[in-house]
């Protein structure tokens, strides 16, 4: 795909681009008309409108006008507003009779939005619409053909792209089994079946194992009622396969009531489910329930574990 830079002429930046930015965002447009993006750059580069995108896209290339460190007014939502100072603008051109042209031009505003994901690290949620912030029915004809679908049209392209390069950035399939009096069977994905978790609602997990295709992942674990909420020392992947207590995270038969979850490649996505707890009259006091997913990256806080302490566990999910 052919990328053509345009220079905002320095007596618009004033006008145009007048703050400096750090993206954190997309912002998806349609341009509502039928020129190509070479005119579309050159018309909003060359007008006194308080109007102003990063990139136009048409049916056979990208131009950019705004340096993606500059901010840009198009979101219509002000002057402090995420859209206008924290997102990269892409129109989608030949939107308004739509066809052929438009249709090539989607395609390849979705190679350009893979390319920033990838360059900035960013997962498809960093992708947003102009209507995410006002009232306005833009990108309207991608809205018209679902804006799911064209999510999934970058979903497929990303994965694409990162199952032939990135392989070596993930951890590949997670195993793991949990231990509630027994050890449980191997479980390899991470879905609502039952087959789907480590564990059997109702009865505490006591021990953990897990392991990765690539790289190691490390289980901590907490037991319930441990004085100065002390944790375990973590244990490591490499001895899944063997028997002695180093090679599972826990203590049997004592439940647990949280666990932190890391690899060395890649990350890990988990969460627990607290076992439902009633009283003498058969009342339930404790709600059984999955509690939030958490993310291996995020290194402190409670939202770095999963579970609350004083509460049991009797599911286990990663992936
Ligand atoms: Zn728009």
């Amino acid at each position: 795909m052919q990328l053509t830079k345009v220079k905002c002429p320095n007596y618009q930046i004033e006008l145009k681009c007048p703050y400096s930015m750090n993206p954190t965002r997309i912002v998806v447009h349609n341009t509502y008309n039928d020129a190509s993006a070479m005119a579309e750059i050159s018309y909003m580069l060359g007008n006194s409108n308080e109007v102003s995108f990063h990139y136009a896209v048409d049916d056979y290339r990208i131009v950019q006008g705004i340096e993606e460190n500059r901010n840009g007014w198009h979101a219509g939502d002000g002057s402090r507003g995420k859209g206008n100072r924290e997102g990269i603008a892409i129109e989608i051109c030949y939107s308004k009779s739509g066809g052929e042209k438009f249709i090539k031009a989607e395609q390849n505003a979705v190679e350009l939005i893979v390319d920033i994901l990838k360059r900035y690290g960013w997962g498809i949620e960093k992708v947003t619409k102009h209507q995410d912030y006002m009232d306005k029915y833009c990108p309207h004809r991608t809205l018209d053909m679902g804006w799911n679908r064209f999510l999934k049209m970058i979903l497929d392209k990303l994965n694409n792209n990162s199952k032939t390069n990135k392989i070596e950035d993930t951890t590949g399939i997670i195993t793991y089994k949990a231990y509630d009096g027994t050890w449980l069977p191997e479980v390899h994905k991470c879905d609502a079946t039952d087959d789907g978790y480590a564990g059997r609602y109702g009865r505490a997990i006591s021990g953990l194992k897990g392991k990765c295709e690539h790289g190691e992942i490390f289980i901590q674990s907490h037991i319930l009622g441990a004085p100065n909420n002390e944790w375990l020392e973590p244990i490591s992947s490499k001895d899944y396969n063997e028997n002695h207590s180093n090679s599972y995270s826990g203590i049997l038969n004592k439940s647990m009531d949280c666990t932190k979850i890391w690899s060395t490649v890649g990350w890990v996505k988990f969460r627990t489910h607290i076992k439902e707890k009633k009283d003498k009259n058969g009342n339930i006091i404790v709600r059984g329930r999955w509690l939030p997913w958490v993310d291996s990256r995020t290194k402190i806080g409670t939202e770095s574990y999963a579970g609350i302490y004083g509460y049991e566990i009797d599911g286990i999910q990663m992936y």
